[in-house]
């Protein structure tokens, strides 16, 4: 049944990882074009399923963002590992619905296993309670909503029963420089702006413990803090060691944003990073960034199960029932019928052992402190954070009087034109600044020195356009 449509496919496949390093990164073909290739009226009549596929293949191939190539430093994506590919492509194929153990026994067993496995590799205890779901937003979003239904029910209100109208006023802490996924759960959880304490944060975008304390001292009520482990620009950590016990004293709920950096839990050489972490009630960490795996995949990590089994207590009528025994996958998410996530999940960590998790966290970490170290020594570049994990935040300032926001933009562009290493900019401290993030488990150190020449090529192109102008500028 359809072989010379999956035997394409795997030849396809094939024949992307060969051609990967050599083709550009970026976008090769104009937005209009591209739009145009896809454009399509809706077929009246069925297409043929090769037709169909191919016509996917050469409408997107122009349009794609090859973050597979180990050259791709942007956002923090990672790649995927070949095996998480083929199970995740196996997944499709058997079609489980992972909602119920009746709906798929196996996906069922097989997130159980996987919960346990990544507990043991992040060194949380091991009773703690997993959900597995699209990414760190609905991670995010779930321990959050588990948070505000636990906080409110130890101030007397019961949520189940009233829901939000009238309920205690709520205080949420965040950092300044928070993920925004925090934001947008904190508003999609009936919560608004009036909620939401920023608390400054210092040079690294760590939260500031004196001002956490005078804003804990002015909270009564139903109160969550949430710390980030891993901030996307910077790489930094928040301090948990001063935070979590202050927010016990308090009685607050501390929720971890870890989405890449709590990986570093599986490092003896990062784990102080992470220390003091354990002692928090709710985790948020993403699967298809550093792990390398494919999307989507985010896990959800709750202290408490009773809590987090209260997200959701009702079942739909249809489900099979739910029984203490065995795991029901969509209990613990917001997500009903779902994807069977621990398959891939599965396959990965087979595949990659507790060695192999720490190799690319520690690989990525070490050529990140390469990238630094290349980058202060090419002229007029700073590099703007400590680079204590995977992130390498960076300026180009100008001799000439240009203005620097747009002079660094364009040699962002540059970069990402000549299609050697990809790399996006990012707004930090009110600067538009540069940022590369080391999360693919292929990078090496050529990948490092060929992106250094890229940088300091693009910097020349653009002061030479610069110094082109003013030439034609004085003889105007
Ligand atoms: C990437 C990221 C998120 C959002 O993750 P998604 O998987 O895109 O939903 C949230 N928080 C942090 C710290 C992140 O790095």
């Amino acid at each position: 049944m359809s072989k010379n449509l999956f035997m394409n496919v795997v030849s396809e496949t094939i024949k992307y990882f060969e051609l990967l390093q050599d083709i550009p990164i970026g976008v090769t073909s104009s937005i209009e074009e591209l739009k145009s290739s896809v454009d399509s009226d809706l077929p009246n009549d069925g297409e043929d399923p090769e037709i169909a596929l191919n016509k996917l293949i050469s409408s997107v191939k122009k349009g794609l963002i090859h973050s597979q190539n180990p050259r791709y430093f942007g956002f923090v994506i990672g790649g995927s590992t070949p095996t998480s590919i083929a199970a995740d492509w196996l997944t499709s194929v058997w079609d489980q619905n992972a909602q119920v153990f009746d709906t798929s026994p196996a996906a069922s067993i097989i997130e159980d296993i996987v919960a346990n496995w990544i507990l043991e590799l992040l060194k949380l205890p091991k009773e703690l309670s997993v959900g597995f779901l699209t990414g760190a937003q609905m991670a995010n979003f779930t321990a959050l909503n588990v948070a505000r239904n636990a906080m409110l029910e130890k101030h007397g209100w019961d949520i189940e029963l009233n829901g939000l109208q009238g309920s205690p006023n709520f205080n949420i802490l965040v950092g300044e420089s928070c993920h925004g996924t925090i934001h947008s759960a904190i508003r999609m959880m009936g919560l608004g702006k009036k909620n939401i304490k920023s608390i400054s944060s210092d040079f690294q975008g760590r939260i500031n413990i004196d001002s956490l304390k005078n804003e804990l001292n002015n909270c009564s009520g139903p109160t969550i803090i949430c710390a980030q482990a891993g901030n996307v620009n910077t790489g930094c950590f928040d301090s948990f060691e001063e935070i979590i016990p202050l927010a016990k004293k308090h009685g607050a709920w501390v929720h971890i944003d870890g989405a890449f950096g709590l990986w570093a839990r599986t490092s003896p050489k990062y784990f102080h990073l992470v220390t003091g972490i354990e002692k928090a009630d709710s985790w948020t960490v993403d699967a298809h960034k550093w792990l390398n795996v494919s999307y989507d995949s985010g896990i959800v990590i709750i202290r408490d199960s009773k809590n987090h089994y209260k997200l959701k207590t009702i079942q739909c009528s249809y489900a099979g029932q739910h029984s203490e025994e065995h795991r029901d996958g969509s209990q613990w998410v917001p997500e009903n019928s779902r994807r069977a996530r621990g398959f891939v999940l599965y396959a990965a960590l087979r595949n990659l052992g507790r060695d192999g998790v720490r190799n690319i966290v520690e690989n990525s970490c070490s050529l990140a402190t390469e990238f630094a170290q290349q980058l202060e020594k090419l002229p007029n570049v700073h590099v703007l954070n400590n680079v204590v994990l995977n992130q390498v935040l960076f300026r180009v300032e100008s001799e000439s009087n240009c203005d620097t926001n747009s002079f660094n933009n364009n040699i962002c562009e540059h970069i990402q034109k000549e299609g050697l290493a990809w790399i996006g900019t990012t707004r930090w401290q009110g600067k538009i600044a540069m940022r590369i993030s080391v999360s693919n488990w292929l990078t090496t150190k050529a990948d490092v020195d060929k992106t250094i020449r890229s940088i300091r090529n693009s910097i020349e192109k653009e002061l030479q356009i610069i110094n082109n102008s003013v030439l034609i500028n004085k003889t105007a």
